[in-house]
C-alpha cells in the first residue's frame, strides 16, 4: 500500500516520485493520461535545460513593455486580462515583484534551485536515456539595451555559478557556425555553457520503467483527479473518477491544474497559465549543435536526437486548452525567418501547445501545505524541466519518513 500517493506523472511528479522511492517511501503516481508525461507541459516543451537562464518574467523590462503587449503588438508575447478575482490577485503580485531588486532576487533564487537540478541531472544520466546533451545555450540580443542589460545580470548570476559570458557576433559565429546562415542581425550572444537539451517526454517514460523495476513505485493512468478529502485538517483519500483513494499523503504535482485541486481542501495556489507552442521537424546538415534563443523573438532552437525541436510564444489568459492555428502558424513563420536551412520546414508538421504553470515570482512552490499530509510541488513555470530534478530533491527532504 502506498504510503505517499503523487498527484501527476509531468516531469515534477514523475522526479518527486524518484526523490521519494528513493527515500524509502513506498510511492503510487496518479495521472489522467495513459502513460507518463502525455497530456501535460512535460510532452513537447523546449527541452532545455537551462540553469543559467533563469531570468524571472516579472522584471523591470515586462513592465516597460506591457502596454505594447496588453494591445497584442508583440507576436511573440500576449497579456490578455481577465477580470476573475485570481487572476487579479495574480497579476498584483505579479507586478509587485517586478522591481529590479525583487527580479533579481527572484532570478538568483530559482538559479540555486537549478545548479541543484543539473546535479540531480548528472546523477541520473547514465540510469535512463533521454537524449541529453551538454550543448551549452547562446542567447541572442538585438539591441545594444539587451546586451547591457544581460551582461548586468549575468555578473550577478555568475557570482552563483552560472559561468555566462558576452560573445561579439564573429566570436558567437566562431562557437556556433550554424550562426552564419542567422536569419536576422544580432549584436551579442551570451553564451552559457553549463547549459543542457534533453527530452523530457522520453526522460518520464524511461523514468516510469526505472521506478517500477528498481523501486516498485505504482501507477495508476487513466485515473482523473476530482478532489482531495480531509477529515479534521488531515488528508484521508484522493478523489478520482475511478473512485475514492484512502491515503494519508500526497503530493500536488499537476501542473497548471495543481490550483484548481488545492482549492478543494482550501488551499490557494498563485498559479496561473501561460501557452505556448512547439513543433520538432527533421534536422538538417545546418542545424545548431548549441541550443539557441532569441531573445526578442522568443523563440528557442535545439537538436534532439535527429530532430530540431522549436518551441516560443508566451500568452498569458485564460486557459481554454485550445490549439490555436493563427498562433502556430506564427511560431513555424518567425522560425523560418530565424533559421531557414536548420530543418525540414516541408515535413509533416506535428505542432503542439501546452501550458506554463506561471507563480506571480517565477519560483516554484516546494513546500508543505496548511493541510496535514499534502505537501506541493507545483508552479515551475517556463522552466519545469531544468527545475525538476531540484525541485523533487528538495521535496524528498520535506516529506517525513
Ligand atoms: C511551449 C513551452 C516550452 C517550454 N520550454 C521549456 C524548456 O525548454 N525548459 C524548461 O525547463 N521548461 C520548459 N517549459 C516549461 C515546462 O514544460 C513546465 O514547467 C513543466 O513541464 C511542468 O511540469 P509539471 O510536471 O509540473 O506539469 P505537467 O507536465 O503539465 O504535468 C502535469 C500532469 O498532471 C496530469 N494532470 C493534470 N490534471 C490532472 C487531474 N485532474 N487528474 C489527473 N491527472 C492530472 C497531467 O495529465 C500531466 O501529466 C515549457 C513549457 C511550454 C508550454
Amino acid at each position: 500500500m502506498a504510503d505517499i500517493f503523487v498527484l501527476g506523472a509531468g516531469v515534477v511528479g514523475m522526479t518527486s516520485a524518484y526523490f521519494l522511492a528513493r527515500k524509502g517511501h513506498a510511492v503510487t503516481v496518479i495521472d489522467a493520461g495513459s502513460a507518463p508525461a502525455e497530456q501535460g507541459a512535460s510532452f513537447g516543451n523546449g527541452a532545455q535545460l537551462s540553469y543559467s537562464y533563469t531570468d524571472a518574467l516579472a522584471s523591470p523590462s515586462l513592465v516597460r513593455n506591457l502596454p505594447k503587449y496588453l494591445v497584442g503588438c508583440d507576436p511573440a508575447f500576449r497579456f490578455s486580462p481577465t477580470l476573475s478575482v485570481s487572476f487579479l490577485s495574480w497579476a498584483r503580485v505579479f507586478l509587485a515583484n517586478a522591481s529590479k531588486a525583487t527580479f533579481e532576487n527572484n532570478t538568483i533564487e530559482v538559479l540555486k534551485l537549478a545548479m541543484e537540478s543539473r546535479q540531480g541531472f548528472a546523477e541520473i544520466e547514465g540510469k535512463i536515456d533521454f537524449d541529453h546533451r551538454r550543448a551549452g545555450k547562446l542567447n541572442l540580443y538585438s539591441t545594444l539595451q539587451g546586451v547591457r542589460d544581460a551582461k548586468a545580470l549575468s555578473r550577478l548570476k555568475n557570482a552563483h555559478g552560472a559561468q555566462q559570458v558576452m560573445l561579439t557576433p564573429p566570436e558567437a559565429i566562431a562557437r556556433e557556425p550554424a550562426l552564419a546562415a542567422y536569419g536576422h542581425p544580432f549584436v551579442g550572444a551570451l553564451w552559457s555553457p553549463l547549459d543542457e537539451v534533453g527530452d523530457p517526454h522520453r526522460f518520464c517514460l524511461n523514468l516510469r520503467q526505472l521506478l517500477q523495476d528498481e523501486y516498485g513505485v505504482a501507477f495508476r493512468f487513466d485515473t482523473r483527479i476530482l478532489g482531495l478529502q480531509t477529515h479534521l485538517g488531515k488528508l484521508v483519500a484522493v478523489q478520482t473518477d475511478q473512485g475514492e483513494l484512502a491515503g494519508g499523503r500526497a503530493v500536488i504535482a499537476l501542473g497548471v491544474t495543481s490550483a484548481d485541486i488545492a482549492k478543494t481542501v482550501g488551499i490557494k495556489l498563485p498559479i496561473w497559465p501561460m501557452q505556448g507552442y512547439s513543433m520538432t521537424i527533421p534536422a538538417t546538415a545546418l542545424a545548431p549543435e548549441a541550443s539557441i534563443t532569441d531573445t526578442s523573438r522568443k523563440v528557442v532552437f535545439c537538436r534532439l536526437g535527429d530532430g530540431l525541436r522549436i518551441a516560443g510564444l508566451a500568452d498569458i489568459g485564460p486557459r481554454n486548452g485550445r490549439f490555436n492555428q493563427q498562433r502556430f502558424n506564427r511560431l513555424l513563420d518567425v522560425a523560418k525567418g530565424i533559421f531557414p536551412e536548420a530543418g525540414d520546414y516541408g515535413a509533416e508538421l506535428q505542432g503542439w501547445t501546452g501550458y506554463r504553470p506561471m507563480t506571480p515570482n517565477s519560483v516554484p512552490i516546494v513546500d508543505k501545505s496548511k493541510v496535514d499530509g499534502v505537501f506541493l510541488n507545483c508552479g515551475h513555470g517556463s522552466l519545469g524541466w531544468t527545475l525538476s530534478m531540484g525541485a523533487a530533491s528538495r521535496l524528498a527532504e520535506i516529506v517525513p519518513r
